[in-house]
């Protein structure tokens, strides 16, 4: 019987932690039987690394996204930076409320957008007091 092909469908290996033995990471990965690796990548500086990564491996795909614990770094630019990134992905990853957060979980948080159409806050749902401003 033929073993199954495996894909990790959420592996950060454009993360920071991994440089310098990317390499070594993806071949443990092929010796377990991962073939192809879906990569997040969840703020600017790592969709940039994302894309060279996903040009040097065959086996990386790449989701952006901007997650909600960098939503302070959103605007009109980093939309299309993010819009222009998601034309190589195979996803886009990473936009929703993570509850793994201390943050996320005492407040329940929900982000909310402003009269301009782009986040200003992130409000809690429960107290409807702004938890974290986006804009600093
Ligand atoms: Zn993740």
């Amino acid at each position: 019987m033929r073993s199954p092909l495996l894909i990790d469908t959420h592996c950060h290996l454009a993360d920071r932690a991994f440089a310098g033995r990317l390499p070594a990471v993806i071949r443990a990965g092929r010796m377990a039987g991962v073939m192809k690796f879906i990569v997040p990548a969840i703020e600017p500086e790592e969709w940039q690394r994302l894309q060279v990564l996903h040009k040097s491996h065959s086996e990386i795909f790449p989701a952006y996204g901007l997650h909600p614990m960098h939503a302070r770094l959103f605007s009109r630019n980093i939309l299309e930076e993010l819009e222009s990134c998601a034309r190589s992905a195979i996803a886009i990853g990473e936009i929703g409320l993570d509850y793994t957060l201390a943050v996320s979980r005492k407040y329940r948080c929900t982000l909310s957008a402003n009269n301009s159409g782009l986040l200003e806050s992130w409000t809690c749902r429960s107290c409807s007091t702004a938890a974290m401003p986006f804009r600093t």
